[in-house]
């Protein structure tokens, strides 16, 4: 962690998180919208499959809120002069990877494998979440 972020990439950096966290919570809202209007016609009896629907948009919104906490995170690290490098083997992470994953803690190559790992404990949990709010039904 010794090296230091030059100004530059800082300045970057943070208009990469601002960005990213802007769209990230326009699509949360989005997602909420389509939830409440899925389960506005779910409530009005039309159509069940619109229910589990809604579920899903409310699950897609959960995930794009995590995301931007995570973000929140990350200008956190940014501050502290962590963000951009790798926590596992402290190299820089490429700012194309840090664009397309602001929040990303890990290089390419360590993160391969953790990713994966997240992104399956999401698909449980967001599957848990939509089976759990279904049981009244
Ligand atoms: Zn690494």
């Amino acid at each position: 962690m010794g090296k230091k972020i030059d100004e530059n990439r800082y300045a970057r950096l943070s208009e990469n998180l601002d960005k990213a966290e802007a769209r990230l919570e326009a699509e949360a809202q989005e997602h909420v919208r389509r939830g409440r209007e899925k389960s506005n016609v779910a409530r009005k009896g039309i159509d069940d499959i619109e229910s589990s629907e809604a579920d899903v948009e409310f699950g897609l919104a959960a995930i794009k809120r995590y995301d931007c906490w995570q973000i929140q995170e990350a200008r956190q690290r940014l501050a502290d002069g962590t963000y951009g490098f790798c926590r596992d083997c402290g190299d820089e992470i490429s700012g194309r990877r840090l664009e397309e994953r602001p929040f990303a803690t890990r290089c390419f190559d360590c993160g391969e494998a953790h990713d994966e790992q997240e992104r399956i404990q999401q698909r449980i949990a967001a599957r848990h979440r939509s089976r759990s709010r279904h049981s009244y039904h």
